[in-house]
């Protein structure tokens, strides 16, 4: 039956026509077997405006996804979900929202925003995605990390009880900063914040190169010891102009300190998500440093233009504005990030310092009164001193570290102990001496002590000073040594002293290194070496 079937079909010559078909058929399934496809769920868009866009479809799309618009001309627009409704995806874009559409696809990456992080970023400026924006080529390809991170947990954590040199002698005498610690920079416009937070990635590189010096000549110098040798400082510029970034790259680059800091920028004219995420994925990047071992700090500047960046977004997402017109969640906002800072132990630490800017000092404003809450203590700048001259102008009874002197050697919690003291009873008198025309002696003393200890912990940009030479500072000055001599001449009596004793090895100064404390012995050639600097000038 079937061969006669097949030989009637030969002869049909329709059959043989329709033979031809399935052959080339058979070559297109060849071909579209090779073929690779990719599922990608796509969404449009239903409403577009001030860099939100509302879009239908992606119904599996998660909170914080990575979205790309692609618009029917020009590049892909890329955005995050913030949004999920029942039908609708929020999402807030990080480019040009005035190519894109209505109708206009979006789809999913099914990545969560996540940034490169590796020893290569070292030295370089990028934006909260990673891409970079100096000029030193594209980063290598490599594991990306999720931007948003859980904190270490309580178990994990260990007490902070190192110190993190800053090199400034007001910051390390009476607000000191230890390894893990979150502390705040708070101040007005201008009244150098930033100033303290460049001179701390500064100071870092100052010791590594002081130690390195050390290593290979194996002399002994002043300025090391007391201290761990610098940390790797990753620096997020949230709502900074341009040019103040590229100002304060040029001048890392300068004094050599880029190689040890990572920059990650999200500058003014940048959108505000860009401005949002800016602060985790510096996070992230830091974290990678802090869990290769390295001590790490990470400077937010500043937070107060992070909560406005995400104020804008959730207005326009309409999400219900709270006080001030910020989101519930902004404290959350801030905790979160704050969290991730911690003292692991053994050497693994990250340490922030996020800075805030208040208006005309008011510290009780909403986003001034959340961070000061999350933090260890604040740093606080006010503008009065600033214009006075006491620069760097921190408002001491206002400064507070609750770590107090668990991040400070023996050595200067001794000198800082009493300085602390002295200038409480200082302001304490000062503010009474403004209405007594007669003063007793007692008074008197007490007021020319304070002004000569505010002199000493005045302290010009980019001038740090290391440990062992400001425990000398500090106890010549509390101690009542340089009460003979004018301000000027206290300013000639701490330039010599940095010079003298970074230039020549003294043994105070190595006993302050080794035993991160001064006995009977180290004290009175102390007191020796003050006195015979105070005698040299005033005789000069
Ligand atoms: P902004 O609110 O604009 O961010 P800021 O509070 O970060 O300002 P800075 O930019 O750090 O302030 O400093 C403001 C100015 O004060 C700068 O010109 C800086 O050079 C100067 N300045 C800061 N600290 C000192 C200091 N210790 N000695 C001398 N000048 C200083
Ligand atoms: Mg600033």
């Amino acid at each position: 039956m079937t061969n006669i079937l097949k030989k009637k079909l030969k002869q049909n010559p329709v059959t043989r026509k329709r033979k031809a078909v399935p052959s080339g058929l058979k070559t297109l399934l060849r071909r579209f077997k090779k073929l690779k496809f990719e599922y990608v769920e796509c969404g449009r868009i239903d409403s577009i405006a001030d860099g939100i866009a509302r879009v239908y479809g992606l119904d599996g799309v998660q909170a914080g996804e990575l979205l790309e618009f692609v618009p029917k001309s020009g590049q892909v627009v890329r955005g995050m979900a913030l949004n999920l409704e029942k039908q609708f995806v929020g999402a807030v874009l990080f480019g040009n929202d005035a190519v894109l559409k209505e109708g206009d696809f979006s789809r999913r990456t099914k990545s969560i925003i996540s940034v490169p992080a590796g020893l290569f970023l070292r030295g370089r400026v990028l934006d909260p995605l990673g891409q970079p924006l100096d000029n030193k080529g594209a980063l290598p390809a490599t594991k990306q990390e999720l931007i948003e991170r859980k904190a270490p947990g309580i178990q994990l954590r260990a007490r902070i009880d190192s110190p993190m040199a800053t090199g400034i002698r007001a910051v390390d005498s009476l607000v000191p900063i230890g390894n893990g610690q979150r502390e705040l920079i708070i101040g007005d416009r201008q009244t150098g914040k930033t100033a303290i937070a460049v001179d701390t990635i500064i100071h870092q590189t100052t010791l590594r190169q002081l130690e390195a010096d050390y290593v290979s000549s194996k002399t002994v110098n002043s300025c090391i010891g007391a201290e761990k040798a610098g940390s790797t400082c990753v620096y997020v510029a949230i709502g900074q102009k341009r040019s103040s970034v590229a100002q304060l790259a040029k001048k890392l680059e300068e004094v050599n300190a880029m190689p040890w800091t990572v920059i990650i920028a999200a500058t003014a004219s940048d959108s505000a998500p860009l401005q949002f995420l800016a602060p985790y994925a510096g996070c992230t990047i830091a974290e990678y440093f802090r869990d290769i071992g390295e001590p790490t700090v990470i400077i937010y500047d500043d937070l107060s233009k992070q909560a406005v960046a995400y104020r804008q977004l959730s207005l326009l997402l309409r999400r219900p504005p709270g006080r001030e017109a910020y989101p519930g969640d902004v404290f959350y906002c801030h905790s979160r990030l704050l969290e991730r800072a911690a003292n692991m132990g053994k050497g693994y630490s990250l340490t922030a310092l996020p800075i805030i800017e208040t208006q005309a000092g008011d510290l009780s404003a909403y986003i001034p009164t959340n961070v000061i809450s999350i933090t260890d203590g604040q740093c606080a700048l006010e503008a009065d001193l600033f214009f006075k001259g006491i620069r760097p102008a921190i408002n001491v009874g206002l400064s507070v570290s609750r770590v107090g002197s668990a991040a400070q050697i023996k050595a200067m919690k001794r000198v800082a102990g009493q300085l602390k003291l002295l200038l409480a009873q200082y302001r304490e008198n000062a503010a009474f001496a403004q209405f007594a025309s007669d003063l007793d002696a007692s008074t008197k003393k007490v007021l020319e002590r304070g002004e000569r200890l505010t002199q000493i912990l005045k302290q010009d940009q980019f001038a740090t000073t290391s440990t062992p030479i400001q425990v000398v500072m500090l106890y010549a000055g509390s101690k009542g040594y340089l009460d003979i001599l004018s301000l000027d001449q206290i300013n000639q009596f701490m330039s010599l002293v940095v010079n003298d004793l970074t230039t020549y090895s003294w043994p105070f100064v190595e006993t302050i290194i080794a035993t991160k404390d001064f006995d009977s012995d180290a004290e009175s050639s102390m007191q020796e070496y003050i006195t015979d600097m105070v005698h040299y000038i005033q005789s000069n």
